[in-house]
């Protein structure tokens, strides 16, 4: 994947920490929500969802697989009168290691099905044959970095392995379908950006909203840099928010943070917050940055641009170079592609 921080939040301010993690919680009779630890991030925690059924439990998003996650997603299970061993099916929002790395754990103990929009399931595929640490490069190459920081990117990257031993998925759910977990009318809404076949589910009868890293209460998702000529993933993360929209009083269970009830509330602040980034994007190419790294630097980050390295500094970068071509998109300014890409605003008549 373009960008492999799973979620490089612009606007934390969480300190990482040895903070205690919130309880499990019943979300409505039958349905809990468990906290489930990441390492090393300052998202501490992803939440994993509860459908209770006479079947056995079937969970939204599994966790990063780690020996610590799985046994706090065991004795959360445990602690609400259910077993690991008993667990259905696993209904991924989306492929990334900290919502889908613990999944095949969960069925090696107890035989459930996984299940993943096909376009996260192409995301397995290709990392099968591509080459994650030079695909990254290529980004930041293609974004105009320096040569350090290059060098100083291979070496981080070669020493993660974020998709090493990735299930496969037994289920493809496509966007409509409806998941069969008895008793509950849940359906999925494809909604990529944040990743390419990123789903959130519905549940109409208790006017739940599922969104794993779509929507979160207070912070925005990554959203990668394009992957290629035809990508505009900001687009279609914007396009995503459209498709959550007007359905009137709902409670929002996202994967981090907390759960929150005004949808539209949110949606809204997170079109007006990437209408700042489109503002900010255009001052940086009036100002005379032409590739996506210099743009980076004109940015507001959680943390100053100077401050920044790493997967941080990756992903900002590949968040600038997604607003240039949702820009481009709209005709607002024009990529003239070359090693690096140069930007350059369209003559306003
Ligand atoms: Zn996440």
């Amino acid at each position: 994947m373009t960008s492999p921080a799973p979620q490089v939040p612009d606007s934390a301010g969480i300190a990482a920490g040895q903070r205690p993690l919130p309880p499990v919680s019943q979300v409505r009779p039958g349905i809990w929500s468990i906290p489930v630890p990441l390492p090393n991030t300052s998202l501490r925690y992803v939440l994993v969802y509860v459908f209770e059924t006479d079947a056995g439990p079937y969970l939204v998003d599994a966790g990063w697989d780690t020996d610590e996650a799985f046994d706090t997603l065991a004795a959360g299970l445990a602690g609400v009168g259910t077993r690991i061993e008993d667990v259905q099916g696993v209904l991924v929002t989306h492929v990334h290691p900290d919502h889908y790395g613990l999944a095949g754990r969960v069925r090696a103990a107890s035989g459930a099905w996984i299940s993943l929009h096909p376009a996260d399931a192409d995301v397995l595929s290709w990392l099968d044959d591509a080459d994650l640490v030079r695909d990254n490069l290529a980004m930041l190459r293609n974004a105009g970095a320096p040569q350090e920081v290059l060098e100083r990117q291979r070496r981080r990257l070669r020493a993660l392995d974020m998709f090493g031993n990735s299930p496969r998925p037994d289920v493809l759910m496509e966007d409509g379908a409806r998941p069969d977990v008895p008793g509950w009318e849940l359906s999925a809404i494809w909604t990529p950006g944040h990743s390419p076949g990123h789903l959130c589910f519905w549940e109409p009868r208790h006017r739940l909203m599922l969104t794993g890293d779509h929507v979160l209460p207070r912070i925005t998702p990554n959203v990668p840099a394009p992957r290629d000529d035809e990508a505009d993933p900001l687009g279609d993360f914007l396009r995503s928010l459209d498709r959550l929209a007007g359905r009137g009083a709902c409670e929002v269970l996202p994967a981090h943070e907390r759960r929150f009830t005004d949808l539209d509330g949110r949606l809204e602040a997170l079109r007006h917050h990437h209408d700042k980034r489109f503002a900010e994007v255009l001052s940086a190419l009036e100002a005379g940055a032409d590739v996506a790294w210099d743009v980076a630097a004109h940015m507001h980050w959680s943390r100053p641009w100077q401050q920044m390295e790493g997967l941080a500094q990756q992903a900002a970068v590949g968040e600038a170079s997604a607003h240039l071509r949702a820009l481009a998109r709209r005709g607002v300014v024009r990529e003239e592609r070359g090693e690096p890409a140069r930007w350059r605003l369209m003559e306003r008549s």
